[in-house]
């Protein structure tokens, strides 16, 4: 008998046969998609002229997870290289509702009326487990959507937050390429995100709301140290007077903290993206603190130390994933979990094993 359970000793239990799973893909779209891959050079060319739907498929190679197409980023991406690092780069902060969307649609088209392209990017480690991210979402920036000089992707999805932040990385190259000289990164102020967003920025804006005068709690003092400058968004209507309230807080508190490596004195002013209030204020303090920075050196200083980072994280990414993808690893992982729960064997020996169990297979 195929299946016990069918025995009529088991009652109540049938086991149906499967059923063949319809394919997840299209076999006709397949072929259509195989048809419109193109070369290396040709993604290289195509971002270089600025052309958007060759940059748009050349990030979601970047973002994919197989190999092949890691492969054919890596070589975009290396053939991008030269032409990359001019746009100034700037980080996005602030807890959902602190009207990120909304300011970036307003600070996005201050950029453009000057005559600046903007790739809006951003970092989102929840929008694996919510499968859809909440960030950099096109309909979240009504009017920069519809601008050409705008170019806007939402968080990459796939993996951990390391990986999903090299990506975002890896994507600000390609858009420089291409010709793009903001790039704009946004991340909910909630997490370690803000960490991944500070190492791949020029300049760190965090947008704050005034609320019951204890705006200070709550915000992790990391969060505040990182930032170039802090805005108190909303201060329109009955809200300005407590913003300004928030702002001297503010104030005072980041003269309690030690002196910045930049040199820069933070900045902290109020502003209203709703109402479109205090933006150019904004804009003047980004391009004053580039300024500052280029002339003082601490602007390639720090572009350099970020690059140094983005190396040493790949090699820790890579080393990773090596790790766990070994038949051998995955093999024995769980059993030697067990016995370290169980209390025969300490973590560290476990550790040990593990290891050399890699270290003897790693080319198998
Ligand atoms: P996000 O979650 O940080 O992206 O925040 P949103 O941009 O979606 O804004 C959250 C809410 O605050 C929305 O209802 C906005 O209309 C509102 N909002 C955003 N900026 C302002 C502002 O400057 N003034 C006022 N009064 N409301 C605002």
């Amino acid at each position: 008998m195929e299946h016990p359970e069918n025995d009529s000793a088991y009652k109540g239990l049938k086991v149906n046969s499967g059923v063949t799973e319809a394919p997840t893909i299209n076999p006709y779209l397949k072929k259509r998609i195989k048809r419109q891959q193109y070369t290396v050079s040709e993604f290289v060319e195509g971002i270089l002229k600025g052309n958007i739907t060759i940059l748009s498929q050349a990030v979601t190679l970047v973002e994919s997870a197989k190999h092949e197409h890691q492969q054919i980023a890596q070589e975009i991406i290396e053939r991008c290289l030269p032409f990359a690092g001019k746009s100034i780069r700037i980080g996005i902060t602030g807890v959902p509702g602190a009207g990120k969307s909304t300011s970036i649609d307003v600070f996005g088209m201050h950029l453009l009326k000057q005559g600046h392209k903007l790739a809006v990017l951003a970092i989102d480690p929840s929008s694996e487990r919510s499968k859809g991210s909440i960030l950099g979402d096109k309909t979240r920036m009504e009017t920069l959507a519809k601008e050409k000089d705008a170019f806007i992707r939402p968080s990459p999805s796939a993996g951990s937050l390391g990986g999903v932040a090299r990506k975002t990385r890896e994507t600000i190259i390609l858009c420089e390429a291409a010709g793009f000289d903001s790039v704009f990164v946004e991340t909910v102020g909630v997490g370690q995100s803000e960490t991944a967003v500070h190492s791949m920025v020029d300049f760190f804006l965090l947008i704050q709301l005034a609320g019951t005068g204890d705006e200070l709690q709550g915000i992790k003092r990391g969060i505040m140290e990182m930032a170039d400058g802090i805005v108190i968004n909303k201060a329109d209507g009955d809200n300005v007077e407590k913003a300004k309230l928030a702002a001297a807080q503010f104030r005072n508190a980041l003269h309690l903290f030690p002196p910045t490596d930049s040199g820069w004195t933070p900045k902290v002013l109020t502003y209203s993206g709703y109402y479109n209030i205090g933006i150019k204020e904004i804009w003047d303090m980004v391009y004053e603190y580039i300024a500052f920075t280029k002339k003082n050196g601490y602007f390639d200083y720090k572009r350099n130390e970020q690059a140094k980072y983005w190396m040493y994280e790949s090699i820790n990414d890579t080393l990773r994933d090596t790790f766990y993808n070994n038949p051998a690893v995955k093999n024995m992982l769980e059993q030697t979990e067990q016995q370290v729960l169980h209390n025969e064997i300490s973590s560290f020996v476990a550790a040990k094993r593990m290891m050399d169990l890699f270290l003897e297979n790693i080319s198998k």
